[in-house]
């Protein structure tokens, strides 16, 4: 008998199917977030839009911030925050964050540079050091305080 690949019975019968599309979904879902991200970014911090980090990838504004060691700290330390939150969810608890401290503070900038993510990364971003002696999720401890 062959398969009918339209009925129900090919999902139930081809469970790995699911693992496929539930994957690809994820990483449809995750783009659209990207996406977002950079339309939130590019409208809201444009003064001082000049690096962005969406995991593996870190995106400047030109080339020569490539010998800025700072700012690649910084963006390395958002690289390591995003792989430990499995990338998407970083992505959703950072703009919740942000949207949260947005009604917080009155003030979207101010909300951008308190987010818990940001606080490690500001904090730490002159520390060479910092990824390498760092505990993982450390912006735990930043999400309080100040
Ligand atoms: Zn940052």
């Amino acid at each position: 008998m062959p398969v009918d690949f339209s009925s129900r019975y090919m999902w139930a019968t081809y469970p790995d199917l699911w693992a496929k599309i539930d994957f690809n979904n994820y990483i449809c879902l995750g783009l659209f977030i990207q996406f977002l991200m950079i339309v939130i970014i590019r409208h809201f911090f444009y003064r001082n839009y000049v690096g962005l980090s969406l995991w593996p990838f870190i995106i400047l504004k030109n080339d020569q911030l490539k010998q800025d060691a700072v700012l690649i700290n910084h963006e390395r330390i958002h690289l390591k925050q995003q792989q430990e939150l499995l990338i998407i969810p970083f992505y959703f608890f950072y703009i919740s964050e942000w949207l949260l401290r947005s009604v917080l503070y009155f003030d979207s900038y101010k909300a951008y540079q308190n987010i818990s993510f940001e606080r490690e990364a500001y904090q730490n971003e002159i520390n060479m050091e910092y990824l390498s002696k760092r505990k993982r999720y450390s912006f735990i401890k930043y999400l309080w305080g100040q």
